[in-house]
């Protein structure tokens, strides 16, 4: 008798089904978190590299399509585990807490269109004719959310980097939703206080950790550049190079009718710079040189891609393209790099380079055929006195800049 007396008292103090549901559902809110934070991140990047407008729109609508569909997996879930029942604060303030992240995490239209319709989707069916006091404050918390969206929705990057203002757009927020239900289920106002409070401790919780999990993502990405690219010019790496054409002979070894065309340049005695100015001028003529490089290719072609071999030769992989038309980019590169000298210590530095250029052509086995032809090639610019190009067997001299 005292045993069960006991048992139940203790039951009742720790609450213990009650707290089992809010980890079961505080863990699944977390799983959702960090399933909408690597989404937002990754479509950022993907944004960021295909730059079309519809591309972005269609990034954008997947991320509203994915909120929804938490939200209502939110709902079942709480279904199953209150036995049908998702009249609960805690529901509320887990969909509550996955709106407003996915407000201020994703920037898109459709996220806040989301946020503005929520309450029409949740208690629109709440709506009729004969309650007019309902209508009206219904109508009213519309707008007010549609403000506080809005607001938020324009002054994200303000809003985030002041805590007083991010606290209060949240109180603001959970404000206008519980009164919202309070309107339907009636509760007193001590409890719309205590699930106020709930809920900006939840968004706390997740702000902190969904910081854990961006600042993650970026120490991934500073590794990943790390490893691919080299540290002293900022293009990619012998390493991304070597990865990067077996990838491309895959694709293009079996694919005749589109070309893919290899560019190997050398700076034409390099060692000089080094030896008349020191190592660090030697340093800042690979730079200028990957620059120029980097920054015309960038403006004339979207076909091609640089690495830095080693020392100071370069290879340019252009996809698409064959040996005419790469080697006139090559060209008009080259010229440009002429005409816009680099100085050091007042002394103009005179940079001249070498190419070799040559087609992937049907009868190369593998891609080494295609390396092993540009690099002869290069050597003989070389060979016939540097400041050359040649371009499948044929050496030409450059005629600016000799
Ligand atoms: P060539 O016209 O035949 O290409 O002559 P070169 O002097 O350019 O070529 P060489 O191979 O004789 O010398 C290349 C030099 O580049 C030797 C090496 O010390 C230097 N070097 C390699 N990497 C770097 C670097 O990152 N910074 C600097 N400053 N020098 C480098
Ligand atoms: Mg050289
Ligand atoms: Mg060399």
């Amino acid at each position: 008798m005292i045993t069960q007396l006991e048992a139940g008292t203790f039951q009742k103090l720790l609450n213990i089904d009650a707290n089992i549901n809010a980890i079961i559902i505080g863990l699944i809110t977390v799983g959702l978190i960090t399933i909408l934070t690597f989404m937002s991140y990754y479509f950022e990047d993907l944004a960021r590299r295909h730059k079309s407008r519809s591309f972005i729109m269609l990034l954008g609508i997947l991320e509203a399509v994915t909120l929804v569909a938490c939200m209502i997996l939110v709902q079942h879930i709480f279904k199953a585990i209150n036995a049908g029942n998702s009249t609960n604060w805690f529901y509320a303030t887990t969909q509550m807490t996955l709106m407003l992240y996915c407000l201020y995490t994703m920037q898109n239209h459709f996220i806040d269109v989301v946020n503005i319709i929520a309450p029409l989707y949740v208690f629109g069916h709440h709506l009729t004719e004969d309650n007019t006091k309902f209508n009206i404050l219904f109508v009213a918390i519309l707008i007010a959310m549609a403000i506080t969206v809005i607001y938020i929705a324009r002054h994200r990057k303000s809003i985030k980097a002041d805590e007083w203002k991010y606290l209060a757009l949240q109180i603001i927020y959970g404000g206008i939703w519980w009164i919202l239900i309070w309107s339907v289920y009636k509760f007193s106002p001590l409890k719309t206080i205590y699930m106020i409070f709930g809920f900006i401790l939840y968004m706390l919780i997740i702000r902190l950790f969904s910081k854990w999990i961006r600042n993650s993502f970026n120490d991934y990405d500073i590794m990943t550049k790390k490893v691919n690219y080299d540290e002293l010019t900022g293009v990619r790496n012998r390493a991304n190079f070597d990865e990067t054409i077996d990838e491309i002979f895959k694709v293009y070894g079996k694919e005749n009718s589109v070309p893919l065309t290899m560019a190997m340049f050398d700076i034409d005695r390099f060692k000089d710079f080094n030896d008349h100015y020191g190592h660090c001028a030697g340093d800042k003529v690979l730079q200028h040189v990957a620059e120029v490089f980097h920054h015309q290719m960038f403006k004339q072609t979207s076909h091609g891609q640089m690495f830095r071999y080693g020392g100071e030769e370069f290879v340019v992989i252009f996809r698409g393209m064959n040996v005419d038309e790469s080697s006139e980019i090559i060209r008009s590169i080259r010229n440009s790099l002429i005409n816009d000298p680099l100085y050091y210590d007042g002394n103009e530095l005179n940079i001249r380079i070498s190419f070799g250029v040559s087609q992937l052509a049907s009868t190369d086995k593998n891609i080494d055929e295609l390396f092993q032809r540009v690099d002869q090639y290069l050597y003989r610019s070389k060979k016939a006195g540097r400041n050359r190009i040649t371009i499948e067997d044929k050496t030409f001299k450059f005629e600016t800049g000799v």
